[in-house]
């Protein structure tokens, strides 16, 4: 029987990641558990000290509205080596923590696995705007991107259409395309360009260019980052070619922050109250999904190994409302 639960948030951070953290507590201290939060990622875990502290009901008040993370999250390399790991491990042993949430992407799964196998049950939550995990339907923090995404693009959108150009905008995922693939079709982009969906450069001005000639109002391009090494002279190679006034925009890191959406509050809120249920009942090495709208677990390694695309027949879409 566990009696003390530790919380921390790792890798890149996501809104609704202090929903997560609040759900976690408030279910830890509603079933008499004692709940600590541990500061930065795995790298407060290993330094140890104050970085590992009590929490209670008022330390998770006020933050079930507020994008980031009120723990902190980094990256720490070295926890790859299970030398450091030890270091944390003693840590956790010497505060009496018996298991751990871990909310974060898939590097921080693994960080979560290896973990249980030195002793320390822990559950993965999975905290990351680019919806690249694919034991879930959705990750946390996903859907309040594409809303911020979806709301700078309706901006550009207006600009782009009163001076008939052509708008490559590039949007985060890290190797996902499905911000990109959502964006677009929310958008009704001309075009989506992924990692799932590249689209051939002559292919791509061939079109733009029968869309200027037929003298269509605006093109608006949705390109995944790490596609185009240079993005604007990409959009210089568009006008050269299609007639279209192009312009690149890289939305950058203002898709990572803001308040969360209703959609990210609740999935937040039912996974780690689901997290807290697993460690209950003894589980560990495991991360939380939800599938169909169910809540569910997976052992983090077979997670891992499930085929990434999992939206991809949203594809046709394009094609189709085109
Ligand atoms: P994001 O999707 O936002 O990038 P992530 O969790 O995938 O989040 P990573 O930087 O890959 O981000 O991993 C976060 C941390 O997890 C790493 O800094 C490291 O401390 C730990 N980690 C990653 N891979 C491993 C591994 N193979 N073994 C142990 N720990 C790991």
């Amino acid at each position: 029987m566990i009696h003390k639960i530790g919380i921390l948030t790792s890798g890149g951070d996501a809104p609704g990641m202090n929903c997560a953290i609040r759900a976690v507590v408030r279910a830890g201290l509603h079933y008499g558990l004692e709940v600590y939060g541990v500061m930065d990622g795995y790298r407060g875990l290993v330094e140890g000290g104050e970085n590992i502290f009590k929490m209670d009901r008022s330390s998770v008040s006020d933050i079930v509205n507020r994008g980031g993370t009120v723990l902190g999250t980094a990256r720490l390399r070295e926890f790859k080596e299970e030398s450091v790991r030890q270091i944390a491990v003693n840590n956790l042993r010497k505060t009496g923590i018996d298991a751990l949430v871990v909310i974060g992407g898939d590097g921080s799964y693994m960080g979560a696995k290896k973990l249980t196998e030195m002793g320390i049950d822990c559950v993965g939550l999975p905290g990351t705007i680019d919806n690249d995990i694919a034991s879930t339907d959705y990750t946390i923090g996903f859907d309040t991107c594409l809303n911020t995404i979806m709301y700078c693009v309706d901006h550009i959108r207006d600009t782009t259409e009163s001076h008939q150009r052509c708008a490559v905008i590039e949007v985060m995922g890290n190797h996902c395309g499905d911000l990109a693939l959502f964006s677009g079709i929310a958008e009704g982009a001309e075009m989506i360009i992924t990692p799932d969906h590249p689209i051939p450069e002559d292919e791509i001005i061939s079109s733009l260019k029968k869309m200027y000639e037929a003298k269509r109002k605006r093109a608006v391009v949705i390109v995944s980052e790490k596609i185009y090494p240079d993005i604007n002279a990409f959009a210089a190679r568009i006008q050269e070619q299609t007639g279209f006034e192009t312009k690149a925009e890289v939305l950058g890191r203002v898709q990572r922050g803001g308040s969360p959406s209703a959609f990210d509050r609740i999935l937040a809120a039912r996974m780690g109250a689901y997290a807290v249920d697993c460690l209950l009942a003894g589980k560990g090495g495991i991360c939380i999904g939800m599938v169909n709208n169910k809540i569910v677990d997976y052992d983090i390694y077979e997670a891992l190994k499930l085929p990434r695309d999992k939206h991809i027949s949203m594809l046709r879409l394009v094609d189709i409302l085109n």
